[in-house]
């Protein structure tokens, strides 16, 4: 059971995805795919960098992605962009600021992970996730960028050696087995502490980091790909929206420091 960050794209866990994964790829980020094409109804999307990196000559503006049509930026686009990313670039500085590198985590100790269970053998299986987290997978090929995991976390004791085993779940319901640490397969007090860095502490951070970031990718390209608002992008107040929503995660994200 011990093969942690097996799977391809669920690997929210994996630290290297964490860190790698920063930012959506930048083809996407720049897109809103909700304004149909005057020109053959198709859809248009919103780039305000080239559209293709392989083609720098595809200038900004609305592209429609079934024919040839396109309008170039207005000095209005632009400006109102610059204005968006104005209010954005504080909440960068902020979260970049209130974010600890794992290996600097205070972490749990193994004693207080079993500090209120029962002496001799246990079994305690949590048969709901938490709350869902978001996470940016940067996949040049995956279209959303953008993903839904939940956790769940079982603990026991079986036969005097004790184990915690951590699934999540994706947006599909597909469950997966994330890590764990677990003395009937050999591990020790000595592998606890890797184990809890990246799989139980952090994942509050990684909690209102993922929101936070989710919620300025939102105000940026004017979408919401998870379909997590009950507001519409288009909506005249949707950066206000979502910039208020990320300054409430990021709160979060600074008040557990
Ligand atoms: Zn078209
Ligand atoms: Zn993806």
């Amino acid at each position: 059971m011990n093969k942690p960050f097996e799977s391809m794209h669920n690997d929210y866990l994996d630290p290297d995805k964490h860190l790698q994964a920063e930012m959506p790829i930048k083809e996407n980020l720049l897109a809103r795919t909700d304004t149909e094409c005057p020109s053959c109804g198709g859809n248009a999307a919103w780039y305000f960098e080239p559209v293709d990196r392989d083609d720098p000559d595809l200038d900004a503006g609305w592209h429609c992605e079934e024919c040839d049509w396109m309008q170039e930026a207005t000095d209005e686009d632009f400006t109102r962009q610059a204005d968006i990313s104005d209010r954005i670039k504080p909440l960068w500085a902020r979260i970049h600021a209130a974010d600890i590198p794992p290996k600097d985590r205070k972490i749990s100790s193994l004693a207080d992970m079993f500090a209120n269970a029962p002496d001799g053998d246990f079994k305690w299986d949590d048969n709901e996730a938490g709350d869902w987290h978001v996470w940016c997978c940067g996949e040049r090929d995956c279209p959303s960028q953008w993903h839904k995991a939940a956790y769940a976390l079982d603990m026991g004791r079986e036969g005097g050696k004790r184990y915690v085993e951590a699934r999540s779940v994706d947006e599909d319901g597909n469950w997966d087995f994330d890590a764990s640490w677990d003395e009937r397969e050999g591990q020790t007090e000595s592998d606890w502490d890797e184990f809890a860095r990246y799989t139980l502490d952090g994942q509050m951070d990684e909690f209102f980091k993922g929101w936070a970031r989710y919620w300025i990718h939102c105000a940026e390209t004017r979408t919401d790909v998870l379909s997590e608002s009950s507001k519409s992008p288009s909506d005249a107040d949707w950066v206000d929206f979502c910039i208020s929503a990320a300054e409430d995660d990021i709160k979060y994200l600074e008040m557990g420091k």
